[in-house]
């Protein structure tokens, strides 16, 4: 898995992106939050390269990069607190870097906290050694989706994410050449048509949603391209459904959905070499890293079974189902989820774009 890490000015544009690192006392109280800041950006990239964050490259990938949290931070005499904010529905995990100079924070770096969807939380304190002394401090941070604190049901096991009676192919399965390693591991690919329904392999509660993007192919560059639903399960794994065409997200974020339900239509979307749908359940292990968990699918022939590469599956149910599965709010056009929640006013310090890892 790569992790690319980058300067902000390459990411967010914003020409505030270095600032003295530098602090002296007299003049903390009267600088704003942006001062004493040397931002040095870090975003944990997930099977993104740098060429995949290029706007301009090819002048194809468009897409906008997903901010995932927001750092902010308070003073209080000469301590300066730090926030985050999450500004995803879905648990976010982020991990800190610090260098510090003259300072003591009140807790161990590396430092890595998960946050509940659209939550803020108080990260650190950090106080002068020596007050009389100039201090700085220079922070990395990593961010990704997912909890840390939570186990994987392994009892449960998955409905095939596509219409009953139908049957398609695992183009590649578990610890996959192409790309199911790392992170990755234990993702499935399915090869079908651009606009085959898809169907929810868990019940749980919608997260995330990408709907807009129109553009993929065989090249990292489009690892930002991919649209997606992401949904939360009970035991606080999170479903990730990759490559979906455009507006083919068919559900919304904070809507409840069933095993069974079909919330959008495949496509060619991201990273991938052809249609195909991308499906994987993970957790975070820090906020570099998302760490993909082994599941086990019912199929018509099996109630539960480890799929394997080059094996198709038939999707187990009634034709009843079929008849019913009617795609659920067809006519809600979700963007993108955090689009409402960027504010212009707060320091948007870090240009935070976490890793949205999309799979190949
Ligand atoms: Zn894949």
């Amino acid at each position: 898995m790569l992790s690319t890490v980058l300067k902000s000015p390459s990411l967010s544009g914003h020409d505030t992106s270095r600032k003295s690192c530098l602090e002296k006392p007299c003049a903390v109280r009267k600088q704003d939050s942006r001062h004493g800041l040397l931002w040095n950006v870090a975003l944990c990239c997930l099977l993104f390269t740098l060429n995949g964050l290029s706007e301009d490259s090819a002048g194809k990938s468009t897409s906008v990069r997903e901010t995932l949290i927001r750092i902010s931070t308070e003073k209080e005499g000469l301590v300066t607190h730090l926030y985050v904010e999450n500004v995803q529905a879905a648990d976010v995990t982020v991990t800190f870097e610090m260098e510090l100079s003259n300072l003591e924070a009140d807790v161990k770096f590396p430092y890595t906290v998960t946050l509940a969807g659209k939550k803020r939380l108080k990260l650190f304190a950090l106080t002068p050694q020596q007050p009389n002394r100039g201090w700085s401090w220079t922070y990395t941070y990593y961010s990704t989706f997912g909890s840390t604190n939570v186990e994987h049901d392994n009892s449960y096991v998955y409905t095939l994410p596509y219409v009953p009676g139908k049957s398609y192919r695992v183009s590649q399965g578990y610890n996959g050449e192409y790309s199911h390693f790392g992170a990755d591991q234990f993702a499935i690919d399915w090869r079908m048509p651009v606009g085959t329904p898809i169907c929810a392999a868990r019940g749980g509660l919608v997260v995330g949603v990408k709907n807009d993007s129109n553009i993929g192919g065989d090249d990292p560059k489009y690892d930002w391209d991919a649209n997606y639903i992401l949904v939360q399960h009970s035991d606080g794994t999170l479903g990730q459904y990759v490559h979906l065409q455009k507006g083919g997200c068919k559900v919304k974020v904070g809507q409840r959905i069933e095993a069974g339900d079909c919330i959008g239509l495949s496509g060619n979307t991201g990273h991938s070499t052809g249609p195909h749908l991308h499906f994987s359940v993970f957790k975070a292990r820090d906020g570099k890293h998302r760490q993909t968990l082994p599941v086990r699918y019912k199929t018509a022939d099996d109630f539960a079974v480890t799929l394997q590469e080059g094996r198709s599956y038939k999707a187990s149910g009634s034709s009843a189902m079929l008849a019913t599965g009617n795609v659920k709010g067809a006519n809600v056009a979700v963007t993108d989820s955090a689009a409402g929640l960027r504010s212009s006013t707060e320091p948007d310090l870090l240009g935070a774009r976490g890793s949205n890892a999309v799979g190949h």
